[in-house]
């Protein structure tokens, strides 16, 4: 993590005070909670509109930060502490993260799309641990605060970084990518999350490219070729970048020559290799994130041999595909994380071809931020259900009625249960599972549906 001097800081961001006396005071990383103080800490406060973090400066400085930032807008300053006054305080972590990567020798990996960051993030740090000293976004920190602190967080011998980068609306990937300043960069697919600030499929495609803006010359751009409306609108950046796709299909650099599901993942081989390769992950949805993963892997020389050793050992998130047994011996698969469309379609394609179960459930709740069309999407969800395949269909919140509805004419009316209260959901569907069935569990991460998941594995 950064270690500076508060003289080194006064020279990377504009500071308002003089700091003579605590020049060479040091701090060591950076923390905007200051009930997760480290030693050497350097505390920034944000001012937000309930609560306001200067009221905790001097209690961090006491727990052990070295030093606090201060926003000058706010009054009585305690400038016997070590503080650096600074005109917003957001703008200064910011901008401390942009100049600190600039210091770095390490190579940094952008991801960005709408479904699969986290997993392609979790995977390609995976396969790069291999070979190099690798540190990726912790959780979920990809937006404007997670991506800095990320930053900041980079130890200076650190060899690759591989860095999240989300969004709700056009701006924020150029925000990010020329902050992170990135050597390759991934679009793991475009979906239909945040249609509601970007108000098209198109519009979402044009804000995850914008990810090419911060790229370095001659970057590595690594696209899912099967996505006509990334590929129609790459051109314009032809010429400038060294662009690598994977797919489904053979038009792709990287595609799967065969896939073998197995019990607790996938095996499949790869057109660039003889190497057959183990995932143990579930859904084919995971195997492009794999190839996105491998495209970096390769780039980086990381040889396909030891590819399948960092494959085999990724590790993944919370409540992303996560099998799980419940009390009823029923196998659950967790998913509870996050929906869209595209992901809940992934989702229910997997289950629908998992075999050796007798009874497949599927529990499904609303999917959020869609926008205008919302039910509609919901609508589309049920009605594509396949009677042979899928046994019941739950379904928890208000939009996922539609889904309910839509149901009621792909597997018929007995087949259906709809809810919006979880408790009466769980009891129903307690009454339904026995050690035969495979029950999925997905909705938006607004929806908690982990509490179902929580409550069929009690007793
Ligand atoms: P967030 O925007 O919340 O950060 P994310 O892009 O990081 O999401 P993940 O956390 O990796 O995505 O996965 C979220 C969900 O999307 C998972 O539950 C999974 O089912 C689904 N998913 C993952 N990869 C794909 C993919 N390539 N195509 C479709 N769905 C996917
Ligand atoms: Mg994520």
């Amino acid at each position: 993590m950064i270690k500076k001097t508060l003289k080194q800081i006064s020279e990377m961001i504009s500071v308002k005070n003089e700091i003579t006396s605590f020049a060479d005071t040091e701090i060591t990383g950076v923390s905007i909670d200051s009930r997760k103080i480290e030693m050497g800490n350097l505390f920034i406060p944000f001012k937000g509109e309930n609560s306001d973090g200067h009221k905790f400066v001097e209690d961090s400085l006491k727990k052990g930060a070295a030093a606090a930032l201060w926003q000058s807008d706010v009054p009585n300053p305690p400038l016997h502490l070590p503080i650096l006054i600074v005109e917003d305080c957001l703008v200064a972590l910011q901008e401390l993260a942009r100049e600190y990567r600039k210091q770095l020798q390490v190579k940094v990996v952008g991801i960005t799309g709408s479904n699969g960051k986290t997993t392609t993030k979790d995977m390609t740090y995976s396969l790069l641990s291999t070979t190099y000293k690798v540190q990726k976004t912790e959780g979920n920190y990809n937006n404007h605060i997670g991506l800095p602190l990320t930053v900041l967080g980079l130890d200076d011998d650190t060899e690759i970084a591989v860095l999240e980068m989300g969004m709700s609306g056009r701006g924020e990937i150029e925000f990010l990518t020329k902050l992170a300043s990135p050597d390759a960069v991934v679009i793991t697919n475009i979906g239909e999350s945040h249609l509601l600030d970007l108000g098209s499929r198109e519009g979402i495609a044009e804000a995850k490219l914008e990810i090419l803006q911060g790229l370095k010359d001659g970057g590595l751009a690594v696209l899912h070729g099967d996505e006509p409306l990334l590929m129609e609108r790459i051109n314009k950046y032809k010429g400038n970048v060294n662009l690598q796709t994977f797919g489904r299909t053979d038009r792709n650099d990287f595609f799967p020559t065969e896939i073998v599901q197995l019990d607790q993942g996938n095996m499949f081989k790869i057109n660039k290799s003889s190497e057959s390769f183990e995932l143990p992950v579930l859904g084919t949805h995971n195997i492009l994130n794999a190839l996105a993963a491998m495209i970096i892997a390769h780039y980086f020389d990381v040889p396909f041999e030891k590819m399948n050793e960092g494959l085999t050992s990724v590790k993944l998130t919370n409540m992303r595909m996560e099998l799980v047994e419940g009390s009823h011996g029923e196998k659950i698969i967790n998913d509870a994380y996050n929906a869209s469309p595209t992901s809940m379609m992934a989702a229910i394609e997997l289950v629908s071809n998992l075999k050796g179960y007798e009874n497949i459930i599927l529990v499904l709740g609303d999917m959020l931020e869609l926008g205008p069309q919302e039910e509609q999407y919901h609508l589309q969800i049920g009605e594509g259900l396949n009677p042979e395949k899928i046994n019941l269909l739950f379904t928890f919140g208000k939009l996922s009625k539609h889904m309910a509805e839509g149901a009621r004419s792909s597997l018929g009316k007995e087949r259906v249960f709809s809810f919006t209260d979880k408790n009466e959901l769980i009891e129903v569907l307690k009454q339904h599972v026995n050690n035969h069935t495979l029950v999925l569990v997905k909705a938006s991460r607004g929806m908690k549906l982990e509490e179902i998941v929580t409550a069929l594995q009690q007793k």
